[in-house]
């Protein structure tokens, strides 16, 4: 095994290419080995304790061995652990976010992105903080409570200063029964003083995609401005976590480099940060490659079917399995629904990926990202998700109530997550169905819930939850949480 040193704060370390390279080898030497899959399959089975359950994970070699098999038995059997992973920890809840663009200006040359700065040809807007309380209150007439802001990079005209300004003003925007209670932020690699401001504003998660491990494809990929810096961009979340920033979100864009490659960084960086920090990734974002203004995703050769696809999403949950795992609308409806089954714990919905998008009738907008595949409203996807066994959940209470970290980390392993997440879920579904949702979406919801409330294990919290739920049907009286 190559000498590499995974509690090393040196991104070219920690994320080790001949480590890499040696691991694609072994997972390819070992990919018919029967007798090593089996044991590494049943490693990552949950298994029950005293109080839950737990699970052990598995290394990026053991995860790579299982990416590279290609037998259909062995894949159905990877499939089946990642939903057993999933509804024992996550149990049927599917969290709901969207995506608030602040600014596309920026001063990078990302090849794959159409904010680079080269493209003249993209509307450049930048959010006033009139336009930004404008977005929040079309944002929480839908029905939305948690946001992910995203931002280009460029120190002159999205300085930290807006950043924050503008989760100050998202926070204090009150519409109607409507609040967004979590920001969570997307913005380029900063410093440790700046993810301590962040962290001070009351922010979410802190995401940042890597977008590819493999340096040398990464320098050409972005060429010229900061995050051309392969260094400072992967280190990035070390410095976020110095900064006290305890929840953090990795991402790979695939297609830009081979997927296996990038899966076996992936799993590296979160044992480097779980190695270092005591704790490993919030989540973990999937996105692939979209059409954009100046961007065909055909120019990068190393696309991936949905298969390939859903066997990468799998084998993350089965890696790291406290993990949340986010699947945007970059996807459509038919991936979703599939990715939903193998372990996926977050969805965006009803998203625009354009600069002042939600206050215009129709996208696209001339200041786009990229396309969006799946462009139901917030209620479809919230019916579909019900219709198709889910619970979907507008909860933010975890980093409200100070459960970041490793504290959310051993809620989950400690089977609190039914008394706890699973209360949590259903009475913020009810605040959305009473407040927002159509009547066909509400009688299924209402259905739903009566259903779930009875499976709260903890008589006591099962009693106050169905008080709180009578409360939110009658009365104004919102924002209740175990
Ligand atoms: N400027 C920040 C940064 O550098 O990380 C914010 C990121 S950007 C607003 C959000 C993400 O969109 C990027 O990290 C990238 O992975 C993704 N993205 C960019 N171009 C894309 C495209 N054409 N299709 C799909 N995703 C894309």
């Amino acid at each position: 095994m190559a000498v590499y040193d995974k509690k090393s704060m040196h991104a070219e370390e920690f994320i080790n290419d001949e480590e890499i390279l040696e691991t694609l080898k072994y997972a390819e030497e070992n990919k018919n080995n029967i007798e090593l899959i089996n044991s590494i399959l049943e490693k990552a089975r949950p298994q029950k304790t005293a109080h839950g359950c737990v699970c052990k994970g598995l290394t990026h070699r053991e995860a790579s061995v299982l990416l590279a098999c290609e037998d259909k038995g062995v894949i159905e059997k990877i499939y089946q652990i990642a939903e057993e992973i999933k509804l024992a920890f996550y149990g049927n809840r599917i969290v709901i976010f969207a995506p608030l663009y602040l600014s596309n200006y920026c001063v990078n040359g990302c090849v794959y992105c159409p904010y680079h700065y080269k493209n003249k040809r993209i509307a450049r807007k930048k959010l006033t903080q009139e336009e930004v309380k404008a977005e929040v209150i079309a944002l929480q007439d839908m029905g939305h409570k948690r946001l992910a802001i995203e931002a280009g990079e460029d120190p002159v005209n999205n300085p930290i200063e807006y950043i924050l300004e503008c989760i100050k003003t998202i926070y204090s925007v009150n519409h109607k029964n409507g609040a967004i209670r979590r920001v969570n932020v997307n913005i380029a690699a900063t410093t440790v003083e700046n993810y301590k401001k962040l962290k001070d504003a009351g922010i979410g998660t802190y995401i940042l995609f890597q977008e590819t491990y493999h340096k040398k494809s990464y320098l050409e990929l972005h060429p010229t401005g900061p995050k051309h810096d392969y260094d400072y961009h992967t280190e990035a979340m070390d410095r976020a976590m110095q900064g006290g920033i305890d929840d953090v979100g990795l991402g790979v864009l695939f297609g830009l480099e081979m997927y296996k490659y990038e899966f076996a960084g992936l799993i590296m960086h979160a044992e480097h940060l779980e190695a270092v920090h005591g704790v490993g990734p919030h989540t973990i974002s999937v996105p692939r490659i979209k059409h954009a203004d100046d961007i065909d995703p055909n120019a990068f050769d190393n696309s991936i079917s949905d298969e390939i696809f859903a066997k990468i999403t799998a084998c993350i949950r089965l890696a790291v399995p406290y993990t949340g795992i986010i699947i945007s609308t970059r996807e459509s409806q038919d991936v979703r629904s599939k990715l939903l089954r193998l372990g996926v714990s977050q969805v965006s919905g009803a998203s625009r990926t354009s600069v002042g998008g939600y206050t215009e009738e129709e996208r696209p907008h001339d200041t786009e990202q990229f396309d969006v595949s799946d462009q139901r409203t917030l209620d479809e996807i919230v019916r579909w998700l019900m219709e198709n066994g889910h619970i979907p959940s507008f909860c933010t209470a975890c980093y409200r109530e100070g459960r970041t970290g490793d504290r959310f980390m051993s809620l989950c392993k400690n089977g609190q997550i039914l008394n706890c997440c699973h209360p949590n879920a259903l009475m913020t579904l009810t605040e959305y169905l009473v407040d927002y949702a159509d009547s066909e979406t509400k009688k299924i919801g209402f259905e739903l819930i009566e259903k779930e409330l009875d499976k709260i294990p903890n008589e006591k919290v099962k009693t106050i939850a169905k008080q709180n739920v009578e409360d939110i049907k009658k009365s104004n009286r919102r924002d209740f949480r175990f």
